[in-house]
């Protein structure tokens, strides 16, 4: 075992998008930025009152590219999910802060999921002596209700979350697709975009207040022409790397939320919250009590994957021109650190 520990989390700003250089501009104004960094901490920038300052493994600027973060930061842990070992990485921010553009990417610019999942097929090119079966899922949960976005729209239906006897947690009838190359990986992601925005007036609204994990489930074992005494009966070994986009974490109050919208909110705060207590648990020395996985759909299918022997990559996304859900978002990374 390394010294590393199993849960990294990291602070992304991005830069100011046209319509808030337009904004200030029109005001003839500076934008007001809130926040200065260091290459591992974040300042508030202050009026000398109560300056914060918050401390993480790594604080990316808006000059830094994804590649950059991605080899910093992710590489590690796609390389251990080779290994046998599950991984998961989290884009964590209020909606329009660059989770998307972090995991996915825009246009040209690869996010960490395309990388990640060109790094695992080279990864594996360096392992001669086993040999791999890739398959890969996409998943969406909205509203504690887990559905497939690499089945047709029309046939979504709302899937169960079960466990095994092994205590192996799975989502009975989710599709996993064979894939043999980063391009086919990448034509399931690309369908599952299509799927979940198909259909849907409110499309952004919906986006912004689900969570999806795209997963690649990697078996290996040893090779069976070089397997030989022992070994011949080629133990396979599964691990899991998801790649989880989540739903803004602004609150519902601020979202002038009611009915539908409301019970989003809870639901969204329920699994972030969740996502915050296991992940605090995850990282504490003693570990002791109990985890509860159960109290949301998101940490339950994640179980297995933190804690124990699992690495943990957190991307806390942020804007430089907002406080209050800056402020929010910094103290959500703060505990699960
Ligand atoms: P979220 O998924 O958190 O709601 P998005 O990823 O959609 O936010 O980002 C909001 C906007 O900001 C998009 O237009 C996106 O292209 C842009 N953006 C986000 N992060 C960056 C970045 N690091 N560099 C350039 N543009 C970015
Ligand atoms: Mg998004």
């Amino acid at each position: 075992m390394t010294e590393e520990s199993a849960v990294k989390v990291c602070v992304r700003v991005r830069p100011l998008i046209a319509r808030e250089e337009s904004t200030a501009s029109e005001n003839a104004e500076p934008v007001q930025l809130f926040w200065r960094t260091d290459k591992k901490s974040i300042h508030q920038i202050d009026d000398g009152n109560s300056t914060k300052t918050f401390s993480f493994d790594r604080v990316f600027t808006a000059e830094e590219t994804t590649n950059q973060l991605y080899q910093d930061i992710a590489k590690p842990l796609v390389v251990s999910t080779v290994e046998g070992y599950n991984g998961t990485i989290f884009a964590y921010g209020q909606t329009s802060s660059g989770k998307t553009f972090t995991m996915m990417g825009s246009n040209h610019i690869p996010g960490v999921t395309p990388l990640a999942v060109e790094d695992v097929f080279q990864t594996i090119k360096n392992c001669p002596k086993k040999e791999f079966l890739l398959r890969v899922s996409y998943m969406e949960i909205y509203n504690e209700t887990v559905t497939d976005l690499l089945v047709d729209s029309w046939k979504r239906k709302p899937l169960e979350v079960r466990e095994t006897i092994n205590k192996n947690i799975y989502v009975a009838d989710l599709t996993e697709e064979l894939v043999t190359s980063p391009a086919q990986a990448l034509a399931w992601l690309r369908k599952g975009e299509k799927n979940r925005h198909y259909g849907k007036t409110k499309m952004n609204q919906r986006s912004s207040r689900s969570h999806t994990i795209f997963r690649m489930i990697l078996e290996s074992r040893e090779r069976s022409d070089l397997a030989s005494g022992e070994n011949a009966d080629g133990a396979i070994i599964v691990s899991h790397l998801n790649l989880v986009d989540l739903a803004g974490s602004e609150r519902a109050s601020q979202t002038g939320a009611e009915g539908t919208r409301f019970k989003e909110g809870c639901n969204i705060n329920r699994s972030l919250f969740t996502l915050g207590q296991v992940i605090k648990k995850v990282t504490e020395e003693s570990q002791k009590g109990f985890t509860n996985y159960r109290d949301s759909k998101l940490t339950r299918i994640l179980q297995n994957s933190l804690g124990g022997n699992a690495k943990t990559v957190i991307i806390c996304t942020i804007t430089p021109v907002t406080l209050d859900e800056t402020l929010s978002t910094l103290q959500f990374a703060s505990t699960a650190k």
